[in-house]
Formats: structure tokens, C-alpha cells, sequence
């Protein structure tokens, strides 16, 4: 397959995949629960952007939010906005969705068994892919499966091609699934904890795969995770995700070296080996709650060691952690830190309010 021009010989610069103010809800006859609140962020095309958090933070919603995946009684709400290669896809109609879905978007999931049907084989489903998505047909569709095969590594891809799903291994069955993404020939790969059922060789050789095909083809990758070692690998930018929002977000070495929000040093500091000489894991006590009603406050509070008052009644908007870095943002009243805690409470409180007249 002809490798694609890259982003850098473009000298583009628009965002393949923006999302601003992405809310999805999900209505029961009890409660409104706000899975994905108010997410905003972008991806390039050759970048890969980590979505990081607990269970439950919204991460897996907000990707099936992008590719029009949210089943009733969900929904994605007005005033989302959600632009792939500059069209708006949250007015898409399902056919014209179903289009994009599997062509210039494709998806990973964590179990590949739910990719692949068991009653036919690999190289079948590689080749309807290729049928419906680049009209390839006959022998021609079956070079074509052997090559993609070979490019995510089986070997002896020729016989493998005629094999079925459970003649694979676990890495081997996601190898499949990710050359059933690429026969799409997609721009924008988004990968939903694709490593997690895997073990660490496989993990890692899953994700140099991924940087590989990244690299030849100028793929943008959204990449799920709980795992924050998984995303330090693979990603260039972070967002982290909390009970529907995204409460800090920066580029990958910033996040490490120099992580802010609460949450985030929480998720980092309850990585094995990342507290030497401690005899015990740290591990941030309690659950993510169930976003179940507008944000007025941080939802982070109740587990929280650095909570104060203000905590309880003002909801934090995404803020520069300093004058500096206005690539680095959090969703804490902490910041920005050049100025005193008061100062940043009342610039949290300006931007809210703004914020609620924009929507209104
Ligand atoms: S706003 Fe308050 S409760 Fe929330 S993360 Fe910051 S310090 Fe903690």
C-alpha cells in the first residue's frame, strides 16, 4: 500500500480530529448521568493523543461518542462539536456515518474477539474489509490481506491468511484486527485499551507496532488507557480523563516530569516503582463518582488531599498551570500558580461564568 504524504511535507497545521465542549449523557428514568462533560481536544495528524484514567472516567464513551457509537438511552448533546478533516460529524446521518466508520476512522478494542467473526477466516474478514472499504477484489484482495498481515507482523503470513481466529494467539488475534483497521485505509485510528488482555511482551511489541505504522502511514492515533505506563510509551500528548472531564492535559514529558493535578500525581504515584523505598503502593482511596448532575464543584474533592473550601462550590475550568505554559493545562483551583490561591479561585469563577453565557 502507497505510504501517505506526510503531515510534516504538508506543513499541516489543522487538527485532524477536534472536539470542543463533547457532552454525552445517558438518561434513565432515575437520573441523568453525564458520562462525557464538556471534553475538548485535538489530535494532528501523526500524533497519537493518550486518553488516561480510571474506569469509568468517560474515556471509552468519549470514543465511541467520536465514531457515533453511543447506544440509547444515550446521547450526544446540542452545542457538541465534534470536526474530522473539517466536517462536523455530530450532523452526520447514521448512513453517512456508517460510511466514515471502518474507512477514515477505525477502532481497536480491547478484546479482539469482538472484531472477528470465529466463522470465517482472518484473512476473509481482511478481505471483505478491503472489498467494502478500497474495492478490492480476488486474488488481488488476497495479496493485499498477505501484505497487511506481513505489516503487523505475522509470520508465514501467506498460510496464516486462510486460518481462523482461534488458530491465533491472543497478540496474534489483535495483530489481525489491527490489519483489518488498516485494510480501511483510515487517517484516525482510535485504539480503546488495546494491550490491556495482553501480557507486557506482547503489550510492548503491540505498541512499537502501532509507532510503526504511525510512522508510515502519518496515522493519527487516540489511544485509551488506564495504564499510565502504557501511555508514556506511546503517547505525544496526554489528557487526563475524571468522572467525565478532562482535568489535566499536556504534552507527554510535561505530564511526567511535572504533573499538577491532584489526580494525576495520584495515578502516577500508584505506578510499581515509582515510589522507591515505600513498602506499600500508594493508591488513591475511593471511587470515581457517577457524574449524575451538573458540575458546580470538583468532582475530584472527596479524594483529594489538597481540598479546601472552595473546592465544594466552584467548579474548576481548564486553566494554564502558569503564565508559561500554555500548553499545560488543569482543571484545579490551584492554578494558575503565579498567583495567590484567592486570585485563582476568582479567575475560575470569571471563566465558569463566561463559560455558562457561551452555552446559554
Ligand atoms: S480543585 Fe480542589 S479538590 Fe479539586 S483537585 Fe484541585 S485542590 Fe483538589
Amino acid at each position: 500500500m502507497a505510504q501517505r504524504e506526510t503531515s510534516a511535507v504538508r506543513g499541516d497545521d489543522e487538527p485532524l480530529l477536534s472536539v470542543e465542549n463533547l457532552q454525552t449523557a445517558f438518561f434513565t428514568d432515575k437520573e441523568t448521568i453525564r458520562a462525557v462533560d464538556g471534553v475538548s481536544f485535538d489530535i494532528h495528524r501523526g500524533e497519537t493523543v493518550g486518553i488516561v484514567g480510571e474506569s469509568g472516567s468517560g474515556k471509552s464513551v468519549t470514543a465511541r461518542s467520536i465514531m457515533g457509537l453511543v447506544d440509547s438511552p444515550g446521547r450526544v448533546l446540542e452545542g457538541s462539536s465534534i470536526r474530522f478533516d473539517g466536517e462536523e460529524l455530530t450532523e452526520k446521518t447514521e448512513k453517512q456515518y456508517r460510511n466514515l466508520r471502518g474507512s477514515e476512522i477505525a477502532m481497536v478494542f480491547q478484546d479482539p474477539l469482538t472484531s472477528l467473526n470465529p466463522v470465517y477466516t482472518v484473512g476473509n474478514q481482511i478481505k471483505e474489509a478491503l472489498r467494502l472499504h478500497q474495492d478490492l477484489r480476488g486474488s488481488e484482495a488476497t495479496e493485499e490481506a498477505i501484505e497487511l498481515l506481513e505489516a503487523v507482523g505475522i509470520p508465514d503470513a501467506a498460510r496464516r491468511v486462510r486460518e481462523y481466529p482461534h488458530e491465533f494467539s491472543g497478540g496474534m488475534r489483535q495483530r489481525a484486527v489491527i490489519a483489518m483497521a488498516l485494510a480501511c485505509d483510515p487517517e484516525l485510528l482510535i485504539c480503546d485499551e488495546p494491550t490491556t488482555a495482553l501480557d507486557v511482551t506482547i503489550q510492548a511489541q503491540i505498541l512499537e507496532l502501532l509507532e510503526e505504522l504511525q510512522e508510515e502511514r502519518d496515522l493519527a492515533i487516540m489511544f485509551i488507557t488506564h495504564d499510565m505506563g502504557v501511555i508514556a510509551e506511546i503517547s505525544d500528548r496526554v489528557n487526563v480523563m475524571y468522572a467525565g472531564e478532562i482535568v489535566e492535559s499536556a504534552p507527554v514529558e510535561a505530564l511526567y516530569e511535572n504533573p499538577r493535578h491532584p489526580y494525576t500525581k495520584g495515578l502516577l504515584q500508584s505506578i510499581p516503582g515509582n515510589q522507591p523505598g515505600a513498602d506499600r503502593l500508594s493508591t488513591i482511596e475511593g471511587d470515581v463518582p457517577t457524574p449524575n448532575e451538573p458540575a458546580s464543584y470538583c468532582r475530584f474533592e472527596p479524594r483529594c488531599p489538597k481540598a479546601f473550601e472552595e473546592c465544594t462550590r466552584v467548579h474548576p475550568a481548564s486553566i494554564e498551570v502558569n503564565a508559561d505554559a500554555e500548553d499545560h493545562t488543569a482543571a484545579c483551583l490551584l492554578y494558575p500558580e503565579d498567583v495567590s490561591q484567592m486570585e485563582a479561585v476568582e479567575l475560575h469563577e470569571q471563566r465558569e461564568s463566561q463559560r455558562e453565557v457561551s452555552e446559554r
